[in-house]
């Protein structure tokens, strides 16, 4: 199989890492609903969640196509990087468009782990994808913010020391835009956490650490405003590419880990005195994801070159996200079908990633929103919504 593998010694590494961390590790945890801490610490030990802070502030300064190696190896290896891939890239919104003076409070103890910023909340129940709708207000009252409201699926609140948070701050009957009038605060929930700020955990499909939270008169310093009151809309845009390339690496991760399960299960399994991988209603759907998969890699080679040469690829990203999303539901399907019955039980882990991986269809966004996008941004189509 040939694959683009960019950062051979990270990845070595990271496959090390993992190899501690094996099928038995992510069960347990799945079957519990409960956080990878062990893990979690692991990867904050050897910097690699610290891999997009600049080495100023303490980081390890690596390149964005290095955070995508690091976070593929970890879903090609059989886990799941979601309980922290955003300590990885929600610092970027501080990172672009925070003071020096946030930056110096904030990157450093993002840097080492000793702080986390790996709570994003954007989502509510009542706007959805239309984050322009969203409810949740913040009112100047002196030197504070007071917010109110509710957000949903505000994912690693509980473990998260920090929250980016997109709030009203200028009423919707007030601006020309109904994306304008929102900004973005640094939340400290260590603060506020159980009196005016609740966090909920969603019981999911699959082990994720979401939540919905609550803002009861909660008060955040005026200081903790990022960049100008009015324009977070456009600061949360702005670090979306680099989501979606990081989101599509896991994809192509988890793609890799199905192709590769199943082909080693297709080899192995006999039935009717020889391997089932010689039927090629067996082989078909395992070398159609392969081809899918390797498409999307590609796409994604693209996105990541565009980026690090600093341009602006939305399009590349948006599609490289797409693409490598359904090459590994295409995968998972594949490789479940391939083990029969037996894919259906826990300890092979094909329905645990198959779980897992399913969830790149909605978010960070949803497919339909990025064929909205190409339709409209790319191909000049009337906007649909
Ligand atoms: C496990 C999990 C973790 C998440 N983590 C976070 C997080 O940390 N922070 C955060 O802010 N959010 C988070 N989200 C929210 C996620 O980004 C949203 O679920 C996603 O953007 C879709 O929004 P929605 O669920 O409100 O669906 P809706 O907006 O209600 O959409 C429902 C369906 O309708 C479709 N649809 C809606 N509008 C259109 C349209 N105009 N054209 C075509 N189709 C349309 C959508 O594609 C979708 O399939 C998470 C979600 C989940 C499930």
């Amino acid at each position: 199989m040939t694959y683009v593998l960019s950062h051979p010694e990270i990845r070595q590494a990271v496959v090390r890492l993992c190899a501690d961390y094996p099928g038995e590790y992510w069960r347990a945890l799945d079957r519990e609903q409960a956080y990878p801490s062990a893990f979690v610490d692991a990867l904050t030990r050897e910097g690699y969640l610290a891999a997009l802070v600049p080495e100023s502030y303490g980081g390890s300064g690596l390149s964005l196509s290095a955070a995508a190696a690091i976070l593929e190896e970890i879903h090609r290896s059989g886990g799941n990087a979601a309980a922290c891939h955003a300590q990885m890239y929600t610092m970027g919104t501080v990172l672009r468009h925070g003071s020096d003076a946030q930056k110096q409070q904030y990157l450093p103890g993002i840097a080492d782990g000793s702080l986390r910023l790996q709570a994003f909340g954007v989502t509510e129940p009542t706007s959805g994808t239309d984050t322009g709708a969203i409810r949740t207000n913040a009112r100047l009252d002196g030197d504070n913010y007071v917010v109110n409201g509710q957000k949903i699926w505000t994912s690693r609140a509980e473990y998260s020391d920090l929250m980016v948070l997109l709030c009203r701050t200028t009423p919707r009957d007030q601006v020309a835009r109904k994306t304008d009038g929102l900004s973005v605060l640094l939340v400290d929930m260590r603060e506020v956490r159980g009196k005016s700020l609740t966090i909920r955990p969603i019981q999911t499909m699959m082990n994720h650490a979401t939540c919905e939270v609550f803002f009861d008169d909660m008060i955040v310093p005026a200081a903790n405003l990022i960049g100008e009151a009015g324009k977070g809309f456009r600061y949360i845009l702005s670090g979306m590419n680099a989501e979606r390339i990081l989101i599509a690496s896991e994809c192509i991760g988890d793609a890799k880990w199905f192709i590769q399960t199943a082909t080693a299960y297709a080899n192995d399994r006999s039935v009717f005195g020889r391997p089932i991988g010689q039927n090629q209603g067996v082989q078909f759907p395992i070398a159609k994801a392969y081809a899918q998969m390797r498409a999307a890699e590609l796409m994604l080679a693209e996105a990541i070159r565009l980026y690090e040469v600093g341009e602006n690829p939305g399009e590349e990203a948006n599609m490289a996200k797409m693409l490598a999303a359904d090459a590994s539901w295409a995968a998972a399907e594949a490789c479940l079908q391939t083990h029969g019955g037996f894919g259906f039980a826990a300890e092979y882990d094909v329905e645990r990633k198959f779980r897992e991986t399913r969830l790149y269809q909605v978010a960070p966004i949803s497919t339909n929103l990025i064929l909205s996008y190409l339709s409209e941004h790319v191909l000049g189509l009337p906007r649909s919504y």
